[in-house]
C-alpha cells in the first residue's frame, strides 16, 4: 500500500473526538480566527499572534457562540442564586476569564437570569465544570453533572438553599 493510501487509512480509522465545532476545522493551520483573534498552529489554539501566513477562519468557539450552541449549560438554582446574583456573576466571570488565557476556545455564551436562578452556557466543558467547581468551592452547594457518551456535553445543576 502506497503512503497516500495509508494516511487516509489512518484518518477514516484515527478516534477522533466526536465533536462536530472540531472535527468541521476547515485548516491544519497555520490559522487565526477572524472574530476573536486566536490563533491556530500545530493542532492548538493560542492567543499568540498569528503568522503572516496564517489562514483566516472562525474557531470553534466564536462558531458555537454565533449558533448558541453549548457545550456546557449550568443551571444555577435556589434563594441563595436569587440573593446572590452579582457576586456569582463576577465570579463566573473571573473564571472565565483565568480559563481561556490558557485554553482559547473555553469562553462563556451567556448568563441569562430566570425565576430559579441563573442559566450559563459554555463552549467548552471543562470551562462548565471549572464554573461548578469554584461555585462549591466558594459557596458549598449542591452540583450534579450529567454528560453524554463522547464528553463533548456537560449539564450541571448547581443549587443552594439559603
Ligand atoms: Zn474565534
Amino acid at each position: 500500500m502506497d503512503k497516500a493510501r495509508l494516511s487516509q487509512k489512518d484518518k477514516l480509522f484515527k478516534p477522533e473526538r466526536i465533536d462536530p465545532y472540531h472535527a468541521t476545522m476547515p485548516s491544519k493551520g497555520p490559522a487565526f480566527c477572524g472574530d476573536c483573534g486566536a490563533s491556530y498552529q500545530a493542532g492548538r489554539w493560542s492567543w499568540q499572534a498569528a503568522e503572516a501566513s496564517a489562514e483566516r477562519v472562525t474557531c470553534p468557539a466564536c462558531r458555537r457562540k454565533a449558533d448558541n450552541a453549548a457545550a456546557g449549560t449550568l443551571m444555577l438554582k435556589g434563594p441563595f442564586v436569587l440573593g446572590h446574583h452579582q457576586e456569582i456573576v463576577n465570579l463566573i466571570n473571573h473564571v472565565e476569564q483565568a480559563e481561556k488565557e490558557g485554553h482559547p476556545l473555553e469562553r462563556l455564551i451567556r448568563i441569562t437570569p430566570n425565576s430559579s436562578g441563573l442559566t450559563v452556557t459554555t463552549t467548552g466543558v471543562h470551562l462548565a465544570n471549572r464554573i461548578a467547581h469554584a461555585l462549591d468551592s466558594a459557596f458549598q452547594g449542591h452540583s450534579e453533572y450529567r454528560h453524554n457518551d463522547q464528553r463533548t456535553q456537560v449539564d450541571v445543576s448547581w443549587s443552594r438553599n439559603a
